[in-house]
């Protein structure tokens, strides 16, 4: 659905890094952007790399 505003096991907020994930401006791995946000540990790292966006699908079957 749509990405976790925190994470679900220590409660950082990770939300703002979703956009330039999905961007990558400075074509780094994964890895990089994460070492770059500063998540350290793999507990929100496991919530950004696991994430699928599907809020646009699911909003197809909103009731009108
Ligand atoms: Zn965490």
């Amino acid at each position: 659905m749509i990405v976790p505003v925190r994470c679900m096991s220590c409660g950082k907020p990770i939300a703002q890094y979703w956009k330039a994930l999905q961007e990558n401006p400075k074509n780094l791995s994964v890895k990089e952007m994460f070492d770059e946000f500063g998540l350290e540990r793999f507990c929100c790292r496991a919530q950004l790399l696991g994430h699928v966006d599907l809020i646009d699908v699911a909003a197809k079957f909103k009731r009108a």
